[in-house]
């Protein structure tokens, strides 16, 4: 496993890590996520993903309980605030009162004493920034959250957080968490650059397009058994278009020619952007993650990557 820097920041992370949405306190047994935990551990993954509303906690505990056999030094743990977690009106969202009492909820849930990157799940509109940013400084100062990042924020929202936060000398967003795969590319046109001019790293979600890029799911052929497809509680109508398909299809023969595996092929390819700190993962299974892992140090070839461009802009 390789290590990147987290932007500018000095904290470094595995290039692959693993996340918990919908399957860790989810679709996913116990012995299940705590087995693709221990992998991931001893594989060399040291960066870990949940968030407080990921089946309203569930998650956070399962994954709190699998890394406490681990040194706490040993792994960077992120979690999130921003959705709803209740039924009040201050239940939900970026206020003061929100970010404080969701994080003292997080590390009980966790089991864990500081959460090493807290994020913003989302822009919250009805909160004024700077009541967000203080209160999350006043967290970093409390040392219960060591840096602090942003999810699904837009160029210019990212960049009016850090020009308030210098301004008033409030700890500074250095990670932003956005979607990022061969099938969802926005993030190059304005959310790169931005992000790189301000020392921020990106740890992009979904980078297998929830598993559409491993190639399992076929144009005409019956959703897998067992896949996330099948979950009665998801819905990747969005992503599991015929268009997809074909693309996915096209790039069969590109990780031939590579010798790896689509799902080894889609990570490599995250991992040529100089700015993407980790690609963030999800695993149903340990044998999944023992694929996926083996794209860490993957140096595709220009051939490869002008024809992936081919299939992807066509
Ligand atoms: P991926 O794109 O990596 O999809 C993961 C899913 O793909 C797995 O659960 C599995 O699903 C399938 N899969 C993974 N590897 C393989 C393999 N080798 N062979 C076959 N199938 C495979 O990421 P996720 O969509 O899970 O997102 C990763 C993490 O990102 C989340 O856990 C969460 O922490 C974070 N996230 C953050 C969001 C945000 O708003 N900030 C939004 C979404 C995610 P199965 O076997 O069940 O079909």
């Amino acid at each position: 496993m390789q290590y990147r820097r987290l932007g500018n920041t000095g904290l470094k992370v595995s290039e692959i890590s693993l996340g918990s949405w919908l399957t860790y306190g989810g679709y996913v047994e116990e012995q299940n996520a705590v087995s693709s935990i221990d992998l991931a551990y001893e594989s060399g993954i040291n960066f870990f993903d949940t968030a407080n509303v990921y089946i309203r906690g569930e998650a956070e505990k399962v994954v709190g309980k699998a890394l406490s056999k681990y040194p706490r030094s040993s792994y960077v743990l992120a979690t999130k605030v921003f959705g709803n977690m209740g039924d009040g009106p201050n239940d939900q969202g970026l206020s003061r009162k929100h970010i404080m009492e969701q994080c003292d909820a997080s590390l009980k849930r966790l089991g864990m004493d500081y959460i090493d990157i807290y994020y913003c799940h989302r822009y919250h509109a009805e909160t004024p920034l700077h009541e967000t940013l203080r209160a999350l400084d006043d967290l970093v100062r409390q040392g219960k959250v060591l840096y602090v990042g942003v999810s699904e924020w837009t160029a210019e929202q990212i960049t009016e957080a850090v020009h308030l936060a210098d301004k008033k000398l409030l700890d500074r967003i250095v990670v932003n968490q956005p979607n990022y795969s061969m099938l969802q590319r926005y993030i190059e046109k304005e959310i790169i650059p931005v992000s790189e001019k301000h020392g921020i790293g990106q740890v992009v979600f979904s980078p297998l397009a929830q598993g559409v890029l491993t190639g399992k799911y076929k144009n005409g052929a019956n959703v897998p058994e067992g896949s996330r497809a099948a979950q009665a509680n998801t819905n990747m109508s969005h992503i599991l278009t015929e268009e997809n398909l074909d693309k996915v299809e096209q790039l069969r023969s590109v990780a031939y020619a590579e010798d790896l595996t689509l799902a080894q092929l889609a990570i490599a390819w995250i991992l040529r952007q100089p700015n993407v700190a980790s690609a963030l993962v999800g695993a149903s299974r340990p044998e999944q993650l023992q694929e996926t892992i083996k794209a860490s140090g993957v140096k595709l070839s220009s051939d490869a990557l002008e024809k992936i461009n081919e299939i992807l802009t066509n």
